[in-house]
């Protein structure tokens, strides 16, 4: 017996958890996989089954799910405001909002379970190089404030992209309004202003980074601080379109 066949036989069947509902996940180790160090698969088949990737027509400029490609109400409002026209000028999001979708977000921000990052990382690795690579952008994802950072101990934006962030450099966003966007009125959250500038801003395109999209208040107007402060062009990736 070779020691490849021994070393196939030994790996056969590994046991490891769904990173979702943690129901433990019966892995076969193939050939394939030992050969070509495959990534290993992360969720059980029904959570899988439960993430809903957006496809079909979406709205041109923000990727929501609808029968026309033509502007979405959210976008039609944003591209309405003078101030706000054209800042922003497209965003890609990987998932629709389902209540399941919900919860995994939750765990992931709220329960503080990083590891849940894994599962959608390669998704916006893919996602970036099928959009967004050939512009070359500046990778920005959406930071926290200092102590929420301090409380969760991770940024989830920074960890959805991590693969292809390569220096830890620190961001030129400051934010100076609460995450809670959630408690606020859509009328506010459209008036708030999120951060401030610290450095300049290069004259390049930006790609911002965020794990939801709702009405698009943080990224209309973090887009239109970068524009105004320089930035070529400012797109967004995200997550999820609420
Ligand atoms: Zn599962
Ligand atoms: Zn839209």
């Amino acid at each position: 017996m070779s020691l490849i066949s021994l070393t196939a036989e030994k790996a056969g069947w590994r046991k490891i958890q769904c990173l979702i509902c943690t129901d433990s996940l019966t892995v076969t180790v193939s050939w394939r996989s030992l050969l070509f160090l495959e990534k290993e698969k992360r969720i059980c088949e029904e959570c899988s089954a439960q993430l809903l990737p957006i496809s079909g027509t979406v709205c041109k400029k923000c990727c929501r799910p609808q029968e026309t490609e033509s502007l979405c109400d959210d976008c039609s409002i944003w591209e309405e405001t003078e101030e706000f026209r054209d800042m922003l000028q497209r965003n890609v999001s990987l998932f629709s909002y389902t209540p399941f979708m919900k919860e995994v977000l939750s765990t992931y921000k709220f329960r503080g379970d990083a590891e849940l990052a894994k599962i959608f990382q390669p998704l916006m690795v893919k996602a970036y190089q099928q959009h967004f690579s050939s512009l070359k952008p500046l990778l920005l994802p959406i930071p926290l404030s200092p102590q929420r950072l301090y409380e969760r101990g991770y940024n989830q934006s920074e960890l959805l992209i991590a693969p292809l962030l390569r220096n830890s450099t620190s961001s030129p966003l400051i934010r100076i309004s609460s995450e809670k966007q959630s408690k606020k009125t859509k009328k506010e959250r459209m008036q708030v202003l999120p951060f401030k500038l610290s450095g300049q801003i290069p004259q390049r395109p930006i790609l911002l980074i965020d794990d939801i999209y709702t009405t698009g208040a943080t990224l209309h107007h973090t887009a239109k601080l970068l524009r105004d402060n320089g930035a070529s062009e400012v797109y967004s990736l995200t997550l999820i379109r609420s």
